[in-house]
């Protein structure tokens, strides 16, 4: 691990912001269900086809109640193109039925109850937390996870210690930026296979660079 000093972290923080000032939650929606469900669809799939297929399926599909009464099979084709279809369209019925059934219809807004539900891991809540309810949460996917360790924030495959790590190094009030700006740092130059470490402004503090 590199312990980093207070100013360095600083730095890295502007240096991202240089990078990736457009980082931003790249899935399209309108609700806090539909952010869910999105979310939900995001697994092992990029964001422009999630956002391809919500284009559809949010004209026809919106609500809990929508979602609680969809045929499962008819739904399975229309998420088809994200990948894993037939789990993501069982998650996502059981999650709008225990929505209904335990929050009134509404979006719990904490990580406690919404991990209570179909499909929501632990980085799901963090994002719904972060993005709709405006809290200081981090969420650790695989590019944040990646990107966390070659930098020496921390040395774990664990996402969840990863989290707790990050949480200690960065202020609060930059805990869902952070989450923003380290994903587009792996998406587009800290890439899992080949690291553009030429390009990349935190190269000369970087102990993993090439
Ligand atoms: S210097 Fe290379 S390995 Fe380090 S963060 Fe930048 S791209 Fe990744």
């Amino acid at each position: 691990m590199t312990k980093y000093t207070q100013e360095e972290i600083e730095k890295i923080i502007q240096r991202l912001e240089k990078m990736h000032p457009e980082a931003h939650c790249e899935l399209d929606f309108e609700t806090p269900f539909e952010a869910l469900v999105a979310v939900i669809l995001s697994a092992q799939c990029t964001d422009r086809r999630v956002n391809i297929v919500t284009n559809e399926l949010f004209k026809k599909y919106r609500t809990p109640q929508d979602f609680a009464s969809i045929e499962q099979g008819e739904l399975e084709e229309l998420i088809k193109p994200c990948g894993f279809y037939k789990n993501k369209a069982k998650n996502i019925i059981a999650c709008a039925k225990g929505i209904i059934e335990n929050f009134n219809g509404e979006v719990p807004s904490t990580i406690e109850e919404l991990t209570t539900l179909a499909g929501v891991g632990r980085k799901t809540a963090n994002v719904i937390c972060a993005e709709i309810f405006k809290q200081d949460a981090i969420a650790v996917d695989t590019h944040v996870k990646r990107v966390s360790n070659r930098l020496g924030f921390v040395k774990s495959d664990d996402p969840y210690e990863v989290e707790m790590a990050l949480k200690k190094i960065f202020p609060k009030e930059k805990w869902a930026r952070m989450h923003h700006l380290l994903i587009f740092l792996g998406r587009y130059t800290c890439k899992a296979q080949k690291p553009d470490c030429a390009n990349c402004l935190l190269n000369d503090m970087c102990t993993s660079r090439k």
